[in-house]
């Protein structure tokens, strides 16, 4: 059995200016030069930068996402973006059910799940986001607070190929906290077990990102963990020299 090829995943959030394009290009140029190892690295940028990162890492080892979509292919939904959109502006990932959304914007695992299933009908790859807040994590809930998010957010019938879980614990966003270790280990083999549930044998290798306040001086840790598959980056990945301090873990 081999493991799945590693990603690390930048979301750069509400960030980022053309300006900014610097940075990836500096990423860019790292990945090339062997620094992600054989990781896959991508960079979701925010919407309006989603064409221009495509052509800045066009021909380059750095896929370019974007950090949601809309689950219509077109109509009247003002302000929204659809994944064929995306794809079209040279976009290979979305992140959809990001705690982020599904706080501001009140997505539910339907409106995730079918925001999946858009980006999979788009020859997207869909990174899809779970993870507990404190509370319940506190409460012994988070195992079937993950659970119910998954069963609600995907299908057995997407194809697991191109499907990505990021489990990221509301609580260690953008909050320097991260859990133990054991703890990430015990969620992404539950995770795990539900991936093989739904998906069988492709279960396997479905990547399971850990997300939250990874930083280069706990990478190596985290990246460690059985069944962690990568991560989804956020604050550290708006810095070159931190999101690449990050991917080296798998030189
Ligand atoms: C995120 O929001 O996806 C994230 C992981 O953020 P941070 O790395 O800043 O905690």
């Amino acid at each position: 059995m081999t493991a799945p090829r590693p990603l690390v995943a930048g979301n750069w959030k509400m960030n980022g200016l053309k300006g900014q394009l610097a940075e990836l290009s500096a990423i860019r140029d790292a990945v090339q030069a062997g620094g992600a190892g054989r990781a896959e690295a991508a960079i979701c940028p925010p919407f309006t930068l989603v064409a221009a990162a495509a052509e800045v890492c066009k021909g380059a080892p750095l896929a370019v996402g974007a950090q949601d979509c809309h689950a219509n292919v077109s109509g009247a939904h003002t302000g929204d973006v659809s994944a064929q959109m995306l794809a079209d502006a040279g976009a290979a990932y979305v992140i959809v059910g990001h705690s982020e959304r599904r706080a501001d914007h009140g997505e539910t695992d339907a409106v995730v799940r079918a925001k999946a299933a858009a980006a999979l009908k788009a020859g997207l790859t869909a990174i899809v986001c779970v993870g507990e807040t404190q509370v319940e994590r506190a409460s012994g809930a988070a195992l079937a607070v993950v659970g119910g998010q998954l069963d609600g957010s995907l299908d057995g019938d997407f194809p697991a190929t191109n499907i990505v879980v990021a489990y990221e614990p509301i609580w260690a966003i953008g909050t320097g906290l991260t859990p133990t270790a054991a703890d990430v280990a015990d969620m992404h083999a539950f995770i795990r077990e539900k991936l093989e549930t739904l998906y069988g044998r492709k279960g396997v290798d479905v990547r399971i990102l850990y997300g939250g306040s990874v930083k280069p001086s706990n990478a190596a840790e985290l990246m460690g963990v059985k069944n962690v598959d990568g991560a989804l980056v956020g604050g550290a990945s708006l810095k070159a020299s931190d999101f690449m301090g990050i991917a080296a873990v798998y030189r």
